[in-house]
């Protein structure tokens, strides 16, 4: 089977050019891949699978799954680590989205599906209402799915994210990214504790179950990363993502620390004598990486 290498060619020179071999990515067998990429090209959507490089596309385009990356494929933010295009003025939201992604979502069979979004901070609601258009119409078209939304901060509005917290999405997820200290360094418009207020907000008004992710590799250290595990678990979060930060591009920042399999092995056993319910992390855990699996895991409270 051929074998992918994921990590960049210029990593931290600790690395001395040698990828670890826990970073080394099979891939799997057509089948379900080009399927999955004709059902998405049918209906001209984007996917964060594509759009921000994924190492899991294959495996999960294989699955029959992929995250829906929505109002547009043009972000007006500029993060360190994410390869999505930058903005300052991307297309307005098109008005057959919903639909678009409600037919794709019958066509592939999916059970559970991931909306992600591009940040919007050129439109009044951050795109909130765009975002809570399309969960309405998946809701009518797909009876039967659950829904996870993977948002942005919505720059703090709180309006913004009741509009989508009234269409009741069954999974809250916003990623905190890294810890405190590299915040500014990795997100330079978000912040740190306006991601655990927005995080803190979804789960007082009700939400079943709120996501947070972190990557690591970026230069934290063990104690800044359960710090983060702290933090999220403080603000009300039920289910956390860690997994291996990877450059993209040559333009975005560069991997700093190799993290082992039983580094990550020890965060998931710290956030459970935390208390936080799924604690999902390894080089390769992404933030939508087998939601589907991690949503059926988990009891919705009485
Ligand atoms: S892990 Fe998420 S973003 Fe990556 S390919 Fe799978 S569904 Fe897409």
């Amino acid at each position: 089977m051929k074998k992918l290498n994921v990590l960049p060619p210029n990593a931290d020179e600790a690395s001395q050019g040698r990828f670890p071999s826990w970073l080394h990515r099979k891939l799997p067998k057509g089948g379900n891949l080009f399927k999955t990429e004709r059902i998405l090209e049918k209906y001209r959507l984007n996917t964060v699978c594509e759009e921000a490089k994924c190492p899991n596309r294959w495996e999960c385009y294989s699955k029959k799954t992929a995250t829906f990356l929505t109002l547009g494929k043009e972000c007006t933010r500029n993060c360190g680590f994410c390869d999505i295009d930058f903005s300052k003025q991307p297309k307005p939201p098109e008005a057959d989205e919903p639909q678009r992604i409600a037919l794709s979502v019958q066509e592939l069979g999916l059970k559970h599906v991931v909306l992600t979004m591009v940040a919007r901070d050129d439109l009044p609601d951050g795109g909130a209402a765009a975002l809570a258009a399309i969960l309405r119409e998946v809701r009518l078209q797909c009876s039967d799915v659950s829904i996870e939304v993977l948002t942005s901060d919505f720059a703090g509005n709180f309006t913004s994210i009741d509009t989508v917290l009234a269409e009741k999405p069954e999974i809250f997820n916003h990623n905190i990214e890294t810890v405190r200290r590299i915040s500014p360094r990795v997100r330079h418009k978000a912040t740190y504790d306006r991601t655990l207020s927005v995080l803190r907000y979804a789960k007082d008004a009700g939400s079943n179950f709120v996501k947070s992710g972190i990557m690591v590799g970026l230069g934290e250290t063990d104690d800044e990363v359960k710090e983060t595990i702290r933090d999220l678990q403080a603000a009300g979060c039920d289910i956390i993502t860690i997994g291996h930060y990877l450059q993209a591009d040559p333009r975005k920042l560069l991997v700093k620390n190799f993290i082992t399999p039983q580094q990550f092995k020890a965060y998931e056993d710290y956030g459970y004598s935390l208390g936080v319910k799924h604690m999902y992390c390894g080089p390769f855990v992404r933030s939508s990486y087998n939601a589907q699996e991690i949503k059926f895991s988990l009891t919705v409270p009485k």
